[in-house]
């Protein structure tokens, strides 16, 4: 039987960890933090219990195809789709729009603002959904053994669809609409990569699609740990040993495979193959010392922007909050072009909340509500440190008790704050950035650090920063071309 260690319990470890098994690998797992998850964690405190990231995904489909592939009997979770999906609020506004995927619904919300929307959003629509189909199976869901198989894959997409490799998702936004709150609001899902409108490419408008049209977003009763918890049950029942509280810090190879790591204790962890869920980059920066990856070159890759994340207990019900709101100021553009480089004041930022405890309301005390904030913030190469994390947590509170008119100060019986800082250090995200390697074009497919090591034969990677990107619904895919990768050189043991 071959051995499998996977450093790592991040959502595309625990998934490859149940693939694998299912095809007779021994798998044993180490993880840095203390309990399983990665940024899909959990916070308890004060009779609350926080998501500490992600709150909503779509393509829930990639669950039900990894659910078959581990064969599982059930799945240990369920999904509730969003409807509306999320509202939005202007900094000056008293309303706030909702976000439905009901055409005429959605129409509605934008009358007097935007003249022929649905009209106009069904052409937007149609084109992004074009590109999803057109790239969806062809380009995102595979493996690249070098980079001309990309380029060669590249070239089998549509024509028609390269205007969009010269275009940001703002362009795209021009084209079609006129309106300041509907260009805004739709470029929104640049921010969900961890960017901005104007520095991401046209192709991510394939997101409006999966969210308004294709699958939606979805998240989970009872919280999004639901997902770990259910995976983790399943991992203990396969007989799966998890390690916490352990960080592999160094190995030691032969000519062209590994013979182990060695966490932070001094052990030694031997296994036939390593499957590594820290980040595809920050490892072989950290870990492996590699020169491609050095402290210089990776200052030069582009990252995403980094969550300053708020976790508040309220002791009443809040009113005039949805369970998913952004509140956006009135300086989109001069905000989006300033905050990667941290030169504009965070005195009044834009944020997203989820008021978590009105979809679950066992996550907070009776009567009482759980809040989540997350602030995408510069990463630590522009804003190192956080001595006034206190202070930007209490502007953000000020700006939401003046925007939702009820005074979230004094009624805040518990409150944590997570800066990059707390992040990076957690779960080892290189200078804190949220959701990893940016998904510029030269940091993608053939160009994202590629899911095989380039110097041990039986060194495999997974998760955000290597194929294909990230998300959630993206960890799941990646444990699959993973599996996918070791299948091929050792086999299925047995099915
Ligand atoms: C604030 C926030 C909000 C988000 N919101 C959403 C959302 O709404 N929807 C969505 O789809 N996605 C969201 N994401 C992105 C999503 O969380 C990630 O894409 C996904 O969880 C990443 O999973 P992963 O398996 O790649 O890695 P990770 O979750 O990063 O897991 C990697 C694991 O490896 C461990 N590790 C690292 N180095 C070592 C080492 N040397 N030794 C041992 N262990 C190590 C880490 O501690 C960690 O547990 C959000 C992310 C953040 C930060």
């Amino acid at each position: 039987m071959k051995k499998v260690l996977i450093v790592g319990t991040g959502l595309a470890a625990l998934t490859a960890a149940l693939r694998l098994v299912k095809r007779g690998y021994q798998v044993e797992m180490v993880e840095k933090f203390h309990q399983p998850g990665g940024r899909l964690n959990q916070l308890k405190k004060d009779g609350f219990t926080f998501d500490t990231g992600p709150t909503f995904f779509s393509m829930t489909y990639e669950f039900d195809e990894f659910f078959k592939d581990a064969g599982l009997e059930k799945m240990p979770f369920t999904f509730k789709e969003l409807d509306p999906l999320y509202s939005v609020n202007f900094r000056g506004s008293q309303r706030s729009y909702l976000i439905y995927k009901d055409l005429d619904r959605l129409a509605k919300e934008f009358e007097g603002i935007e003249p022929d929307f649905k009209r106009k959003m069904e052409k937007f629509l149609t084109s992004a959904g074009s590109f999803f189909h057109d790239t969806e199976n062809l380009v995102l869901k595979r493996n690249y053994d070098n980079i001309f198989q990309y380029l060669f894959t590249l070239m089998r997409v549509p024509y028609k669809h390269s205007p969009r490799l010269l275009r940001t998702v703002w362009n795209e936004m021009e084209r079609h609409f006129d309106s300041r709150e509907v260009k805004e609001i739709f470029s929104l899902v640049a921010f969900f990569l961890g960017a901005t409108p104007f520095d991401t490419p046209a192709i991510y408008t394939l997101l409006s699609y999966t969210e308004l049209v294709h699958d939606g977003y979805h998240n989970v009763y009872g919280g999004m740990y639901k997902i770990v918890e259910g995976l983790n049950k399943e991992l203990y029942k396969a007989g799966v040993k998890i390690h916490y509280n352990t960080e592999i810090v160094d190995y030691k190879a032969g000519k062209s495979s590994l013979k182990h790591f060695t966490d932070q204790h001094g052990n030694n962890r031997e296994a036939d193959i390593f499957v590594v869920n820290s980040d595809a980059a920050f490892f072989r920066n950290k870990v492996f010392k590699r020169k491609k990856f050095s402290d210089s070159r990776m200052e030069k890759m582009k990252w995403t922007l980094a969550p300053l994340t708020l976790y508040l207990g309220v002791d009443r019900k809040v009113e005039n909050l949805h369970l998913h709101n952004y509140f956006l100021g009135d300086n989109f553009k001069e905000y989006s072009g300033k905050i990667f480089k941290n030169s504009i004041s965070l005195e009044r930022p834009y944020y997203y909340v989820n008021a978590v405890s009105k979809a679950d309301p066992e996550s907070a005390p009776e009567g009482c509500e759980s809040l989540f904030v997350l602030c995408p913030v510069p990463d630590r190469r522009y804003r190192p440190d956080w001595p006034d994390k206190e202070e930007v947590a209490d502007n953000i509170i000020r700006d939401l008790s003046e925007r939702i008119d009820f005074d979230l100060q004094k009624h805040l019986v518990s409150k944590t704050v997570w800066t990059p800082v707390e992040w990076e250090n957690a779960f080892n995200l290189y200078k804190g950035s949220g959701l990893s390697l940016a998904h510029d074009l030269n940091q993608i497919g053939g160009f994202r650090p590629k899911n095989y090591d380039e110097e041990f034969k039986n060194v495999f990677y997974t998760g955000s920063s290597t194929l294909p990107g990230t998300g959630l619904p993206m960890a799941v895919i990646s444990s699959r071309l993973i599996v996918e990768r070791i299948s091929r050189s050792y086999g299925p043991l047995h099915q």
